[in-house]
């Protein structure tokens, strides 16, 4: 165990591969394709151009985007969407938008839709804390859309599977695009933040089908109209030049891991080995309610005594782990295991686990676990 080095388990902004972050900070110095800073350079010159097109095309090579699919770039983060969607989607009509309602982010994403017309929330966890993904809805077959959030950041719990409907779906997939393999033509709206397995923070991707970006019929402010910005190649007005140009970066390293069915299989081998520890070792247990309903990107778990976080915390941060307190409002630990964190780092934390148990349980208190 290297104790100087850090694990950052982050949540977001998080860990992104040192190459991507080598390549991004030679280029902050002198972009070789232009022969200035990346930071200097003009979005339209044609050297920026070349990036755009390069990660627009590893986001549909990636993901197996369909032809008939706009990939934009956007600001304002996974936020911003939550009045973006309602204000184009669900303003003006007659129809109600259905929302699952599994999570602090699906939470804001209603409060959002609810300044722009009928909001159906048909399930939520809510009063589970949380600890589940709501199950046996029905969609209304005259929803607006239906919205969900595919992996819930702070309670750690994780969509699987996603409904058949012939309503448009409209998912937040900040925090696991890029993570497994998703039929981007079972949605007829993705977005995520990039910040959490995309690159860092001050970009948002959308990925939209171009015929339900075209049932818009009333006028959207132009920063606010998806149309806008698939029609000018995501500048209309200045892009954030350089979240970008790192963006593309962190997806050609994804590309060149083999993508995202291979780093699916990291993610899941890193997942398992921590949910193991968590359910073998005597001091924790995991936070989501169903083992089936598990993230595997963000892992949380508390202490059965709960006054020993605090002790185990900063145990483990002496020990270089970085970003495991829980969410301000949730407590206990999370562990987040995004797409550059390195297996090693997750068998650190696990060392720490259990060395820490040894330290502290006095072995009569040890009950078998299997
Ligand atoms: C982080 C996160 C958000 C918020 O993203 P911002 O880019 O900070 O606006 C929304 N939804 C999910 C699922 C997230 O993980």
């Amino acid at each position: 165990m290297n104790f100087m080095q850090k694990h950052n388990f982050g949540a977001g902004p998080c860990i992104l591969p040192e190459s991507v972050l080598s390549r991004a900070a030679e280029a902050v110095k002198r972009w070789d394709d232009a022969g200035l800073s990346i930071l200097e350079i003009s979005h339209r010159s044609a050297q920026f151009e070349g990036v755009m097109q390069e990660a627009e095309a590893l986001v549909r090579e990636l993901l197996n985007v369909p032809e008939d699919y706009s990939v934009l770039f956007l600001q304002g983060g996974a936020s911003m969407q939550f009045c973006m969607i309602p204000m184009s989607f669900l303003q003006n009509s007659e129809k109600a938008a259905a929302y699952l309602d599994g999570g602090y982010f699906g939470q804001k994403a209603i409060k959002e839709a609810h300044l722009f017309g009928k909001v159906n929330v048909i399930a939520s966890s809510k009063e589970r804390a949380y600890a589940d993904i709501p199950c046996d809805y029905t969609i209304p077959e005259d929803a607006a859309y239906f919205h969900c959030t595919s992996n819930n950041t702070i309670e750690g719990t994780e969509m699987f599977d996603f409904p058949e409907t012939k309503v448009p779906v409209i998912c937040d997939m900040s925090s696991d695009i890029f993570s497994r393999e998703i039929a981007v033509d079972k949605f007829d709206l993705i977005y995520a933040g990039a910040q959490k397995n995309t690159g860092p923070a001050g970009m948002t991707l959308v990925i939209a089908k171009n015929s339900f970006l075209n049932s818009v019929k009333h006028p959207v402010p132009s920063m606010l109209d998806y149309r806008v910005y698939r029609d000018n190649g995501s500048m209309y007005n200045t892009p954030p030049v350089f979240a970008i140009y790192t963006a593309m970066l962190n997806l050609r390293w994804l590309k060149d891991k083999g993508g995202v069915k291979s780093i699916a299989w990291e993610n899941r081998a890193k997942a398992q080995l921590l949910y193991d520890e968590i359910d073998r070792n005597p001091l924790f247990y995991g936070s989501a309610a169903k083992w089936e309903d598990r993230s595997l990107m963000n892992v949380t778990f508390r202490m059965h005594d709960q006054a020993k976080e605090g002790d185990f915390l900063a145990y483990a941060e002496k020990n270089g782990m970085v970003g495991i307190r829980g969410y301000r409002t949730v407590g206990g630990f999370r562990a987040s295991l995004y797409n550059a964190l390195p297996y090693e780092s997750v068998k650190v934390l696990v060392d720490c686990m259990k060395v820490y148990a040894e330290k502290t349980v006095p072995y009569a208190d040890v009950k078998p676990t299997y």
